[in-house]
């Protein structure tokens, strides 16, 4: 298709957006392009490029770190842990508020940056920005809280205590659908235990990690405790084979796919590191006859449609009971009509971003033919636009033999699926081999109870779409992964226990 010819078919909102250009205006100290290795800036043999996913323009060229520099960086972390172990957990506490607080003077232009290296729109951006840094605040008050147990003894010359330790370096490999907030909730845990860490950020969003390497520095956190290596998917591999290897490396904390974390797992498995893993979701969102129904509209909205459907914890299958669904049909459609708009993120009236890349969006334009070639019926949107855009999507008569239902979509389709009882629609919830969030809503309390412990999921919203705060623990059952993020739950998978046992003691 010609450009005018493009230009005919889009919304006016998304005309506007592929007219203009768009340029990102950062101050330079945040705008970072090297690695981050032992308190340096680092240039690598080569550099890959960063583009924008609303416009396919090129961002910035950065450091392609490479297996040398991922070894160099472990060795860095390493030695910065013998010392940061040492530093009180107050000290600790008072760096990592004070990383907080040079997120929140910057949070505008750390914004920015997540919405031209993410296609996410500045608002959501910004609401990123305040999740990330939350969690830099939450566990600079939990490295306080580190615990220990002192254990009746069964000896009366014996006494016995349980002492808690930090695992030592960890490696953390982050995606790219909150190119901030994943870094942190691994990050601000794993420094208040005591931890140092090394960072593989994703290809596409590697300028939020390094953002957050210079703020650290400004922050005072010393050289090695925090490092940072960008690489290519070319280079990821290698990188990958380094972190999940090498010896000195106690720990592998991942977000990112179940397909990816099943291959890091693997790699692990030969060093017997500690691993947590935060992989895939296929969230249900379940609505009952008795549910309030603009509030079930208000909750499928928001857990759609945030960062056009690219969330882990995004409803994926909409399941709807035979009493209320036409009328949640016709109420979800007015307000996908009234409330989306795509175009760049940049845009102040932009909604819907474009999705990550191209290869996103061809294959949310796959799902949604699949369905359609089932017998699904499009009520709103339906189609792939230019670059990597796709139209936010209302799909009836959805059942489960379609991919859509099938497997995880991460892009703007709503498919809703009909049920007639409860056992029906919780049978269906859990005919999945992952398990990371579901939602439902229902006013009848026996019901909430008896549906809230059926759904083998991590998270549950009940009468709520959106669950995520530091406070929280964030974690999944099944194939969703291992281990919790945030709340109290969230220090302890850096933190080893030492039983110590004290003899000899005169009674
Ligand atoms: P992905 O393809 O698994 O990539 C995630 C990260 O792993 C990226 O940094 C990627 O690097 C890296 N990676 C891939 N292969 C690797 C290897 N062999 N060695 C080392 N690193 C490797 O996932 P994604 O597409 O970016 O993210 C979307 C997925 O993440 C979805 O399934 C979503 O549900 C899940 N997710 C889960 C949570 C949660 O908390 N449970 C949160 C957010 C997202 P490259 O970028 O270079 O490929």
């Amino acid at each position: 298709m010609t450009a005018q010819a493009l230009l005919r078919t889009l919304p006016p909102i998304m005309m506007q957006s592929v007219r203009r250009t768009y340029s990102l205006d950062v101050a330079a100290p945040l705008l970072r392009t090297q690695g981050y290795i032992n308190g340096r800036w680092t240039s690598a043999a080569s550099l890959f490029p960063v583009l924008d996913p609303a416009t396919g323009q090129e961002i910035a060229q950065v450091s392609d770190c490479g297996p040398g520099e991922a070894k160099r960086a472990v060795d860095a972390a390493y030695e910065a842990f013998q010392s940061w172990k040492q530093f009180t957990a107050k000290e600790r506490s008072v760096l990592l508020r004070k990383w907080y607080e040079l997120m929140t003077q910057h949070k505008e232009d750390l914004a920015k940056l997540i919405t031209f290296e993410s296609g996410k729109p500045l608002a959501e951006a910004l609401g990123e920005i305040g999740y990330s840094a939350s969690f830099l605040e939450w566990f600079s008050e939990e490295a306080r809280r580190v615990y220990g147990d002192v254990v009746p003894s069964p000896f009366k010359d014996r006494k016995m205590l349980l002492l808690k330790q930090p695992v030592g370096v960890a490696a953390v490999i982050t995606p790219w659908n909150f190119p901030s907030a994943m870094i942190t909730r691994k990050v601000a845990a794993a420094l208040a235990a005591g931890c140092t860490v090394v960072i593989k950020p994703a290809e596409d969003t590697p300028l939020s990690a390094l953002a957050l390497a210079e703020l650290a520095e400004q922050a005072g956190i010393p050289a090695g405790v925090v490092n940072v290596v960008p690489c290519s998917r070319e280079n990821t591999p290698a990188v990958g084979q380094v972190l999940c290897t090498d010896p000195l490396v106690g720990k592998i904390s991942f977000t990112g796919s179940t397909a990816t974390g099943k291959v890091l797992l693997k790699m692990a498995a030969d060093t017997v590191k500690k691993a947590s893993m935060e992989l895939g979701g296929h969230a249900p969102f379940i609505v009952f006859d008795s549910a309030d129904l603009d509030l079930a509209v208000k909750g499928a909205m928001a857990s759609k449609f945030r960062n056009s459907g690219q969330t882990c914890v995004c409803s994926n299958r909409f399941l709807v009971q035979s009493g209320v669904h036409d009328q949640f049909l016709q109420k979800v459609g007015e307000a996908m009509d009234r409330e989306l708009r795509i175009g760049h993120g940049i845009e102040p009236t932009t909604t819907q971003g474009p999705l990550i890349n191209p290869r996103a969006a061809e294959k949310v334009a796959h799902q949604i033919s699949d369905a359609v070639s089932l017998g699904a019926k499009v009520l709103r949107g339906g189609s792939r636009l230019d670059g990597s855009y796709v139209e936010p999507t209302l799909l009836a008569d959805v059942n489960t033999s379609m991919l859509c239902t099938r497997e995880e979509t991460f892009g703007p389709v709503m498919p809703v699926i009909r049920f007639d009882t409860e056992a029906e629609a919780v049978a269906i919830a859990n005919a999945s081999n992952v398990g990371l969030a579901g939602y439902f809503f229902s006013q009848d309390v026996s019901q909430i109870w008896r549906v809230a412990e059926a759904l083998e999921v991590g998270m549950v919203g009940v009468n709520e779409g959106l669950l995520s705060c530091p406070e929280g623990a964030f974690g999944g059952y099944k194939q969703s992964g291992l281990g919790r993020e945030g709340s109290k739950y969230g220090i302890e998978e850096y933190l080893e226990v030492k039983y110590m046992c004290f003899g000899g003691l005169v009674p």
